[in-house]
């Protein structure tokens, strides 16, 4: 008999398959409606961490798996009194948490399901998850924010079932901007991309999207700041047992050092995800697996293909299955299937289900905006932990998404009812502010852009990665030697990240290997795997300043490295280039000399709106495109600035010739550049 505790199973389907409890104990607990732990005022280093964990005699929790669910339920445990632990396979997050479609909801798809099958189960978990949505923007404000999606009708009674479905949806969300039926034209407007024939009309409602990863990033911290254990890239390789064959704890293999090492706690909480019966199988060999992976894959495509950051749903593919386009950090995601899968710590997504996303979001699309294949700039793949239900006859999800706070409090609500523990609090993490959130204001980034002389896009990043903490990343920027940006050396020219958030993410958050930074403190491998390879070597020598690693370690890095965004972000799976950026040939180069020449006519060295505009009237070609509209395609065209000039002309050719994502609308009023 053992006493390990799967998490997520619990409450939705087989808890009593995963966990037996021996003692039944009513804890004292406390009248405290707010968390009144004490918070460290500085993170302690991993390595302290990792001494604590050794010396502990026992620790009342420890938890497996550093997920949206083992986050969770370190933070629950620590601040309700009860010392915690929480090891880590590979970074926090890394699994199926940092790969979803990043969104905070309860979902329509299972709302479907809910009312077709009359399944109070899953309208619960869709209730749960929008109650959760308004909890996790009062934690995380930075982290996260609304944006609307448009599910397009092309029959009437489309029409009548979306528009009922929406706002039900609308109705469990309590506090929301409302959904609305939008004409055909309107929804047009709104998302120009969209297939137009036999279009009736749209449902447009919102949704809840996050940074997953860096939310359960946050998690995790604030846990630690409370005081509990955490620390990443550390297995559980077995578990420790009494002699009655009671789970006493489990050793642990720390990746970094290597070192193997026991820690003992009154309870373990399995919160491996996908991994869910490798653990259940270490307490007991002959435990039957319950456990069907089933990887979801996301395509990273421009994000010209969600203008006005509108997403758009197909919710009914030609299989059935809901397929969507979403705006997200500058880019747009595409997703995602549902197949068999074996749960594994590096997934990799297949060509087939690369061709099978493009083809059913391209059912979305109109024909002057299909996806192409080397329009994909980036590929990953998560896999969902399917729980065998007895009683339903099919599998059903593990965990409730990145319903973080919820079924976290329900665990420990479980653990504290079976475990006999001196003290317990009350659950306190309901509106508790997590890392980075305490002062955050949604104008801070106007604030330090101006303060620090910073650019804009780089200031809203920033805030948006890290909320207050900001002024922690902006101390370790260095001076640019320029008036504009005074500050904050870029790791890649088309991206906002800094060099400054590589070191912040090696010295506060327990960033140890090259995928932490491109992966998970930066999203930029999910973002373009190929600009994330750009950025390896930068990365890798900042890491080794940080760090000490000699130039042995610095090459094991490198290619561990490359090795993650070949596997799990398809770089070499992407485009024409085989993962190797293209450059411009010099007979292309001379053409976009020839294209500026002829616009900027008075050479000037840039040229503006109205220079194209009159280009276009003297070519006879897009002679009726309004001059405001020359102004939106050449800001978009050009990061937010108005003027081009020849070189960033030549960047943005350059860009679509990699399948990277500027300007698009400008090329097709420019046209292609025609090659040897
Ligand atoms: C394609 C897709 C899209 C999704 N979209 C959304 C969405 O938009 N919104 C939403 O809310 N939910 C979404 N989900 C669901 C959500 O991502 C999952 O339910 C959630 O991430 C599960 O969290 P977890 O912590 O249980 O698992 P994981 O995130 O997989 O965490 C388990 C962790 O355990 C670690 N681990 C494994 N073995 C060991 C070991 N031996 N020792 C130590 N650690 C170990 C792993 O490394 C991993 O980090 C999506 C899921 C998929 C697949």
């Amino acid at each position: 008999m053992s006493r390990i505790l799967g998490l997520g199973a619990l409450g939705i389907t087989a808890a009593s398959t995963l966990a037996v409890w021996q003692t039944r104990f009513n804890p004292r607990i406390h009248e405290a409606s707010n968390c009144q732990m004490e918070r460290l005022k500085g993170l302690p280093t991993r390595e302290a961490i990792v001494d604590s964990l050794k010396k502990e005699k026992q620790f009342d929790v420890l938890v497996i798996g550093g997920g949206s669910a083992g986050a969770g339920v370190a933070l629950d445990a620590q601040t309700r009194g009860l010392k915690t632990a929480m090891v880590e396979y590979g970074d926090y997050c890394c699994g199926t948490s940092s790969k979803s479609s990043k969104l905070i909801h309860g979902g329509v798809k299972y709302l479907e399901t809910a009312l077709k099958e009359m399944d109070y189960e899953q309208y619960k978990i869709v209730q749960e998850g929008l109650k959760e949505r308004i909890n996790v923007m009062k934690c995380a404000p930075f982290l996260s924010h609304t944006f609307p999606v448009l599910v397009p009708t092309y029959k009437w009674w489309q029409s009548v079932y979306y528009w009922g479905g929406v706002k039900v949806y609308d109705f469990l969300a309590g506090k929301c901007i409302p959904s609305k039926f939008v004409s055909k034209e309107e929804a047009i407007e709104i998302c120009p991309t969209i297939r137009k024939e036999g279009l009736r009309g749209a449902m447009l409602y919102y949704d809840g999207q996050q940074n997953d990863a860096r939310l359960v990033l946050v998690v995790a911290l604030t846990a630690i700041r409370y005081g509990a254990k955490c620390v990443n890239h550390t297995e559980c390789v077995d578990l420790l047992k009494d002699s009655d064959g009671k789970v006493t704890g489990a050793i642990v293999k720390d990746h970094i050092s290597g070192e193997t090492y026991k820690i003992n706690a009154k309870v373990v909480v399995n919160a491996t995800g996908p991994h869910n019966d490798h653990i259940r199988k270490m307490a007991d060999p002959n435990r039957k697996p319950i456990i069907m992976g089933c990887s979801g894959i996301h395509l990273t495509v421009a994000k010209y293909f969600c203008p006005g950051n509108t997403g758009l749903v197909n919710p009914k593919s030609s299989d059935g299955r809901v397929i969507f386009s979403f705006p997200w950090e500058n880019v747009t995601i595409v997703g995602t299937t549902d197949d068999e899968a074996e749960p594994s710590h590096s997934p990799n997504v297949s060509e087939k289900e690369i061709q099978y996303i493009l083809e059913e979001m391209n059912r979305s699309y109109a024909k002057e905006y299909q996806i192409k294949r080397e329009d994909v700039i980036s590929a990953w793949s998560g896999i969902r932990g399917l729980v065998w239900d007895p009683r339903k006859k099919n599998h059903r999800t593990l965990a409730r998404g990145h319903v973080v706070d919820a079924m976290a409090e329900e665990t420990m609500n479980k653990v504290v009812e079976n475990n006999r523990f001196d003290e317990v609090k009350p659950c306190a993490t309901r509106g508790m502010k997590f890392e980075g959130g305490l002062n955050y204001t949604p104008m801070l980034y106007r604030e330090i852009s101006r303060k620090y002389g910073l650019e804009e896009k780089v200031a809203s990043h920033l805030c948006h990665t890290y909320g207050d903490k900001v002024y922690e990343v902006l101390k370790l920027c260095k001076s640019t030697g320029k008036q504009f940006p005074a500050i904050g050396h870029r790791l890649h020219p088309d991206f906002p990240f800094l060099e400054a958030e590589v070191r912040y993410a090696v010295k506060e958050e327990y960033a140890r290997i090259p995928a932490d930074i491109l992966a998970r403190r930066t999203r930029l491998s999910l973002l373009d795997a190929r600009a994330a390879k750009q950025v390896l070597p930068r990365v890798v020598s900042i890491m080794a300043e940080e760090l000490g690693w000699n130039p042995c370690q610095q090459k094991k890095n490198y290619e561990a490295g490359l090795e993650f965004l070949k596997v799990e972000m398809g770089v070499f799976n992407l485009g024409k280039g085989k993962g190797e950026r293209m450059e411009l040939t010099s007979s292309e180069e001379s053409q976009i000399a020839s294209i500026f020449k002829k616009i900027d006519k008075e050479g000037r060295g840039t040229f503006s709106s109205s220079d194209l505009k009159e280009f276009l009237n003297e070519q006879k070609k897009s002679q009726n495109v309004q001059k405001d509209i020359l102004v939106d395609v050449i800001t978009e065209a050009n990061d937010g600035n108005r003027f081009i000039s020849q070189e960033e002309l030549q960047k943005i050719y350059l860009n679509i010739k990699n399948g990277s994502y500027k300007g698009r609308r400008l090329i097709d009023h420019l046209g292609e550049l025609k090659t040897e």
